[in-house]
């Protein structure tokens, strides 16, 4: 008899019959609300009927059509949809299917655009689990172990992960910034360094928002050496942290812009996006697969478009975000295990700590059992487990989001 793989039973303990909105039903009929979101993918709930009507209406005309030897109009249509929203100046795109693939296209394209061979990463960084992704991410260990040799050419500087170092976001930015150029003075030069690889917002690794500061001091040092400085929104694009884009929160630029999860609302869909200069550098042949921009994948990102623009997710993001945070707030203040609150948009999140600071990891794993028993889906993230997040849909509800601050707190 043919059975799943003991990482898949342990990681899905719900069996899920369907999704509606922000609930999903397992096969006994039992709700959950659903604040995961497929991890941070169905923004716009799960089936929203507009994504569904237009992915069943594409499946009905065409399924496949690869971009190498024929073009289709739902690709054409979302190239031209996904121009209302990418950053001035930013306007080519190149499709995949996943996170991962296109983090590997991102540093690919600024490998062969520099013909420099080094990648510069930021400690607690997620970008995938492919051998690449996997080489770029220092999220936890686990992503890494196991198959060595990794992606050679891969140097790690600091995050300023303020709440980590017990520092204010100010001393946290300072430290990352001289730590960096402490790397490129002795590990991996200038003229040997294509690119910069960060999030906005730590992801995997907890849930910490970068600073202002910070992105500036990575722009203004890819603009001195000629680095390319890809941001990695892979989480934090289309509304999820309240800004279309998370950069969108420090006034930052992107040379590559790389995109999936809330793209296409459940569909596999990934893109990575620079300006046409930049892309020109990947020759015919070097970047792509068989699958990459599915016709009724990008059928489904145009409906999901339409939904995030005509209804107002990315505000609801942003102002249902504070009624969350808000609430997770009033709810730490009586429960000390929670050592820090913190995120942005509905891109929130709680770390727990025992009394000296350190990570207390088993009380995460056991309020997030005992939400997902109460009827509360999350997720735990962190390089120590003990990091509680809250990424529900963007059609959240302040009704949902109270419903869910009282499951939250009877699971404390
Ligand atoms: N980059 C970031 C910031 C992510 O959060 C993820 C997935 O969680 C990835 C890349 C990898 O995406 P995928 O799992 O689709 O390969």
């Amino acid at each position: 008899m043919t059975q799943l793989s003991p990482r898949l039973k342990q990681a899905t303990p719900v069996v899920v019959d369907h999704g509606e909105g922000v609930y999903l039903f397992d096969t006994a009929g039992r709700r959950f609300l659903d604040f995961t979101a497929g991890i941070g993918v169905t923004s716009t709930g799960h089936c929203h009927p507009r994504v569904v009507e237009a992915a069943q209406a594409q499946v009905a005309k065409l399924i496949h059509g690869q971009y190498t030897t024929v073009m289709h109009q739902p690709l054409l249509a979302l190239t031209e949809r996904l121009g209302e929203v990418l950053p001035a100046g930013i306007d080519t795109l190149f499709f995949a299917n996943s996170g991962s693939e296109a983090v590997e296209a991102s540093i690919r394209l600024a490998r062969m655009a520099t013909g420099r061979p080094n990648i510069i990463v930021f400690s607690g960084g997620f970008h995938g689990r492919t051998v690449a992704a996997a080489s770029l991410t220092t999220s936890g260990t686990k992503v890494r172990a196991g198959f060595a040799p990794l992606m050679a050419g891969v140097s790690v500087a600091p995050f300023p992960h303020a709440y980590h170092y017990g520092w204010d976001e100010d001393t946290a930015t300072k430290f990352a910034l001289r730590e960096l150029d402490f790397l490129l003075a002795t590990q991996s030069a200038p003229d040997d360094t294509a690119a910069f690889l960060v999030e906005p917002v730590l992801g995997e690794g907890g849930y910490v928002p970068a600073s202002t500061a910070f992105l500036a001091g990575l722009r203004e040092r890819a603009d001195r050496y000629g680095i390319q400085l890809i941001l990695d929104e892979v989480q934090t694009g289309f509304g999820r942290t309240g800004r279309f884009w998370g950069h969108d929160h420090f006034d930052s630029r992107a040379d590559i812009l790389v995109m999936a999860k809330g793209i296409a609302s459940g569909f596999p869909l990934s893109a990575i996006a620079a300006p046409a200069a930049l892309m020109e550098k990947a020759w015919p042949g070097s970047q792509g697969g068989t699958y990459g921009g599915n016709a009724v994948a990008c059928a489904a990102a145009v409906a999901t478009l339409d939904v995030i623009q005509s209804e107002g997710l990315v505000e609801n993001s942003a102002v249902q975000g504070q009624r969350l945070v808000a609430g997770l707030r009033a709810t730490a203040a009586d429960h000390k295990e929670i050592g820090d609150v913190r995120g942005l948009g509905l891109m929130l999140a709680c770390e727990f700590t025992t009394a000296d600071g350190s990570p207390d990891t088993a009380t995460a794993t056991r309020v997030h059992a005992a939400a997902a028993a109460n009827g509360l889906l999350l997720l735990t993230c962190g390089p120590f487990g003990n990091v509680v997040r809250m990424i529900p849909p963007l059609i959240v509800t302040p009704a949902q989001i109270d419903e869910a601050l009282a499951l939250w707190t009877t699971s404390l």
